[in-house]
């Protein structure tokens, strides 16, 4: 027997998308005896629709899926949401490749793994969602000229126009701008913005940063940019005049 009173999460809401049955009931099953309750879909679309309505603590999304890959459903919660998602791949040259991909998973798992395992990671996927608020900085809203960063509302505007990003995104440039003249390491970005145990490598944060840019392209007299430090990594440097209110 698992001891359940090292549950972070009892009565929580966990999705598991899979279309292999006899995985998704071994999931089902062990996850249900560890207090966990479980949402099933056996497909991508069906699996999207609940994560949207449903509001789960915790998504595991199989990669290969019918109707929507995993690697569509994964970019489209994320698009929405940060809720803690674990990716499950097949041992092939998938495993190796999804790592590269920015898909926005919080971990990954080639099957076939162990049921303890899965709980573990399970658990410390919900440890760590439970986290950020802890994390957050004193100040809610930055302002720098026309720029503000609610994260209260997780709204950023410029001007009269809002900027919409997706959560990570937002953690980003909350990050960035928050810290103005600071280089930040690529893998200090990722340790800080997607958490201690995400697998994933610099080129994530290479990506988020370009989408950051690519966002803010319509406004040419933005009082802020990102500078890239060669062979380091990132800094918000403000225009001059344009002093970072908290
Ligand atoms: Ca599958």
């Amino acid at each position: 027997m698992l001891d359940a009173g090292s549950d972070p999460a009892p009565g929580r809401l966990v999705l598991v998308v899979e279309d292999e049955e006899s995985v998704r009931m071994t999931l089902r099953y062990n996850l249900a005896s560890r207090g966990y309750v479980v949402l099933e879909a056996d497909a991508g679309p069906s699996g999207l629709e609940l994560a949207r309505g449903r509001n789960p603590d915790l998504v595991v999304l199989d990669l290969m899926l019918p109707g929507l890959s995993g690697e569509e459903v994964c970019r489209r919660i994320r698009a929405e949401s940060d809720v803690p998602i674990l990716m499950l791949t097949a041992r092939t040259a998938e495993s190796d490749k999804v790592r590269g991909l920015d898909l926005g998973a919080d971990d990954y798992m080639t099957k076939p793994f162990g049921v303890q395992e899965f709980l573990a990671r399970v658990e410390a996927l919900l440890r760590r969602s439970q986290r950020p608020a802890r994390r957050t900085p004193a100040a809610t809203v930055l302002k720098v000229g026309e720029v503000m960063v609610d994260s209260d509302a997780r709204r950023v505007m410029v001007g009269s126009s809002e900027v919409k990003m997706s959560p990570r995104e937002f953690t980003l440039l909350f990050h960035l701008l928050g810290t103005p003249g600071r280089v930040h390491s690529r893998d200090s970005l990722l340790r800080a913005v997607w958490g201690p145990s995400f697998h994933g490598d610099s080129k994530t944060v290479a990506v988020h940063i370009r989408w950051l840019r690519e966002k803010f392209e319509a406004f040419p007299t933005l009082p802020f940019r990102i500078t890239t430090v060669f062979g380091v990594g990132y800094r918000v440097d403000l225009a001059p005049g344009s002093p970072l209110q908290r």
